[in-house]
């Protein structure tokens, strides 16, 4: 009985709190900002926390970075795969 594998463990509770604005039907928050760090309190503009980047074009440009889903996003260079992977799912699914 070895459980090999890493599950994700949910970090227990983690406040999180009141910062960001919109309550999309109070599901989950966007993994992307897990990923990033708000700067100068702008909405936009994210530091990915991997390589310090920053990105201007908002949480989802982030994203783009970190999976490197987009061309005109450059790759981030020390994301770790199980990140791409988690993202890369997200955005899949949403993308309906
Ligand atoms: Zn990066």
């Amino acid at each position: 009985m070895s459980s090999a594998g890493a599950g994700t463990s949910r970090g227990g509770s983690q406040g999180g709190g009141s910062q960001g604005g919109g309550s999309q039907g109070g599901g989950q928050a966007d993994p992307g900002r897990k990923y990033g760090i708000m700067v100068n309190n702008n909405i936009n503009h994210w530091k990915c926390i991997f390589c310090n980047k920053v990105l201007t074009a908002g949480v989802s440009w982030l994203k783009q970075h970190l999976v490197s889903g987009h061309k005109n996003a450059k790759k981030c260079p020390v994301c770790p795969e199980h990140v791409r992977a988690e993202l890369g799912n997200y955005m899949a699914v949403r993308a309906a």
